[in-house]
């Protein structure tokens, strides 16, 4: 897979910009190389540049990595790293999940973790565990009537009031409140089709 140089991650290259690394690499067709944003390298042509999103597609396209700025690494690129974590959370929303327990599952340190999650996602992993738990409670409200503790426990909270207060933060209405609107809401699109007949 290949993108088209967008004007972001021409400034990204041009700027040498460290916020990009793990977000894409960019190739130069003339050099036959391919780069992180950050290289120091001689800024390329614009229209020499192909832009790929990671370093195993740029090598399956027959570019090889730069020796300065080692996009390949000796390890993991981050961004799979992390695409590696919010898969197992997304697998995992019903257990416990600390940040303790992400790095020890992810072998990595929990600052480190921290650190790389937010860079490239914009939030931190536990935001991403709650936003994920309350994105499957809004699914079971509107699709079952199960009680609210029920879908508390389903998405790995055991304590309810807690599982209350996190989901009126994130979605502005309790989940009751939730329920409610979106049944009424539900009415209301079956009324206006049925008048629409
Ligand atoms: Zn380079």
């Amino acid at each position: 897979m290949e993108d088209r140089i967008n004007q972001e991650n021409w400034q990204a290259i041009i700027n040498n910009d460290t916020a990009y690394d793990g977000k894409f690499i960019y190739a130069v067709r003339t050099t036959g190389i391919f780069c992180r944003p950050s290289c120091k390298s001689k800024p390329p042509n614009k229209e020499n540049v192909r832009i790929f999103q990671n370093a195993e597609q740029a090598l399956s396209a027959e570019f090889r990595p730069c020796k300065r700025c080692k996009p390949t690494g000796g390890r993991l690129p981050d961004h799979e790293w992390v695409a590696q974590i919010t898969h197992y959370i997304d697998m995992n929303y019903r257990e416990s999940l600390t940040l303790d327990i992400l790095a020890d599952m992810c072998h990595g340190s929990p600052y480190h973790l921290q650190r790389t999650f937010k860079r490239i996602k914009g939030i931190t992993p536990v935001e991403y565990v709650q936003q994920t738990r309350i994105t499957k409670a809004m699914e079971y409200l509107t699709d079952s009537d199960k009680a609210i503790a029920d879908i508390a426990k389903a998405v790995g909270m055991t304590n309810t009031p807690y599982f209350v207060t996190l989901f009126k933060k994130i979605t502005g209405h309790t989940p009751t409140d939730y329920r409610q609107l979106n049944s009424n809401k539900h009415i209301m699109e079956v009324l206006h089709s049925g008048s629409k007949k």
